[in-house]
């Protein structure tokens, strides 16, 4: 699993690009792949799921901080499809902290993902909490690429 300190420092940005590397330089299933596994790895400690947007609605209700910022991976696909993420909790703080994201509203954080209602919310474990709602760009995202590739990672938050 990532932590606060990653997503602040651009750490796990730098996983990701490593990620989509392994990705973008093989062609067909992963599965048998070692250097594939060990991403899997990685990725299944963020343990993501895929949420309604009632379920992201009751994470944002409850968190005592909330933050708006780009989705983590749009810098390395600048010219994609723009979305946001929802950082709550101490990743929302960090987040605030490291210019990356801004503070936001109950009202504020579910109209953003509304309005990315095309886009699959997935929420992520930072730190050991699911800080981290994302409304995915599925053809740049680590965890859908993965999935396609045969690693599997993401599951239906209430599977
Ligand atoms: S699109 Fe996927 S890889 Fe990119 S920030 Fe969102 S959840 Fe993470």
């Amino acid at each position: 699993m990532g932590t606060t300190d990653d997503y602040s420092t651009g750490r796990v940005l730098e996983n990701i690009r490593k990620a989509l590397h392994v990705f973008d330089s093989t062609e067909g299933s992963l599965s048998n792949n070692e250097q594939a596994l060990r991403i899997q790895e990685k990725i299944q400690a963020f343990e993501p799921r895929i949420l309604s947007f009632p379920e992201a609605s009751d994470y944002i209700r409850k968190a005592s901080t909330i933050a708006l910022g780009e989705r983590v991976c749009r810098v390395l696909h600048p010219g994609s499809v723009s979305t946001e993420s929802v950082f709550l909790d101490e990743l929302a703080e960090a987040m605030i902290c490291s210019e990356q994201a801004m503070l936001a509203s109950i009202e504020d954080a579910e109209q953003t993902l509304k309005q990315h209602s095309s886009h699959p919310l997935i929420i992520s474990m930072v730190s050991g909490r699911y800080q981290e709602i994302c409304a995915s760009y599925t053809p740049d995202c680590v965890y859908w690429r993965a999935k396609k590739r045969g690693l599997h990672c993401l599951k239906h938050k209430n599977s």
